[in-house]
């Protein structure tokens, strides 16, 4: 048997939720970009320090539900130190996973999500940090071109 709400609020994201990391402004952030989910009201700006290919640090701004708290927590957590292509794929692999039908991809680090990812009505709320990853990459990408 399993819970819904027990598979959403996994211990991770209620710590997470309850006392997010890296959250404010990023001194020195060369990347940003803000997102809403107006289903729930989240709204948050995340901000990103880049150098070359490397993403050196990661921080958000903004107000939400504990799982969108969460996920931009976690998410700001683990993209220190990472290349901005792996930072992609893994910002693709949340965006997506709502409507994959096909076996879920590996979500990796942020693997405690996929709990909220399943519930239609939430799975935005935890995905929102990753399409602003996504958002502020890709104008760099564009800037680039
Ligand atoms: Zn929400």
């Amino acid at each position: 048997m399993s819970d819904p709400l027990k598979a959403m609020y996994r211990p991770e994201v209620l710590d997470h939720g309850r006392a997010p990391r890296n959250r404010g402004a990023l001194p020195g952030s060369t990347h940003s970009a803000r997102v809403s989910n107006p289903l729930c009201g989240d709204r948050l700006t995340l901000h990103l320090r880049v150098d070359g290919d490397r993403i050196e640090a990661a921080s958000f701004e903004g107000r939400g539900c504990a799982i969108a708290m969460a996920s931009a927590s976690m998410l700001t957590e683990i993209l220190s130190g990472r290349h901005v292509d792996s930072a992609l794929d893994l910002a693709r692999s949340l965006v997506s996973a709502p409507g994959a039908r096909a076996a879920p991809p590996d979500l990796g680090p942020l693997e405690p999500l996929r709990g909220v990812l399943g519930a239609p009505s939430r799975a935005r709320c935890a995905t929102l940090a990753a399409e602003a990853l996504e958002e502020a990459l890709r104008i760099e990408a564009e800037v680039k071109r």
